[in-house]
């Protein structure tokens, strides 16, 4: 693929929006009951079903969301444990221009894990993991943008 000076000079569209983009949400299935180790916090048991969780990157989000989406990685955040389960996929995932901890209260769900992906949350959330419950996910914010994730349907 030829690279050219003018697609230096004007940004594509696609490449504006994300660039405005302050926080995504990934929605997550866990297929069966399982347990996991979330790093220090301790092992939890995750239902099965619908979880959304929210994380924030001012820069360079979508190699954030393709990191989450890779299964070969160091551990290092909470969600790489959760997501390092053969029991765990992501489903789809949606950009926001709405900080993390605006996307993730207006995110209705029960919290599993406590302080997951919130340690350094100064707002209160609790946990940046919700589970949503056994039953599909209706619609996330933002959903206009959501991109469905290839290779990680059954
Ligand atoms: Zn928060």
């Amino acid at each position: 693929m030829m690279v050219t000076i003018t697609s230096t000079i004007s940004l594509p569209q696609q490449v504006e929006e994300n660039m405005r983009s302050k926080s995504y949400q990934l929605h997550i299935r866990v297929k069966t009951p399982v347990m996991i180790a979330i790093g220090k916090l301790g092992t939890f048991e995750f239902p099965a079903g619908e979880y959304v969780y929210t994380g924030s990157g001012k820069r360079n989000i979508e190699e954030r969301v393709s990191r989450h989406l890779s299964r070969s990685k160091l551990l290092r955040w909470h969600i790489d444990y959760l997501l390092s389960s053969p029991e765990v996929q992501v489903i789809s995932y949606a950009l926001s221009e709405k900080p993390e901890c605006d996307s993730n209260r207006k995110t209705a769900g029960d919290v599993i894990v406590p302080r997951f992906g919130s340690t350094d949350c100064r707002s209160g959330c609790g946990s940046h993991l919700k589970f949503i419950g056994p039953k599909e996910l209706s619609g996330m914010d933002q959903a206009p943008r959501s991109r469905t994730v290839s290779g990680h349907r059954q």
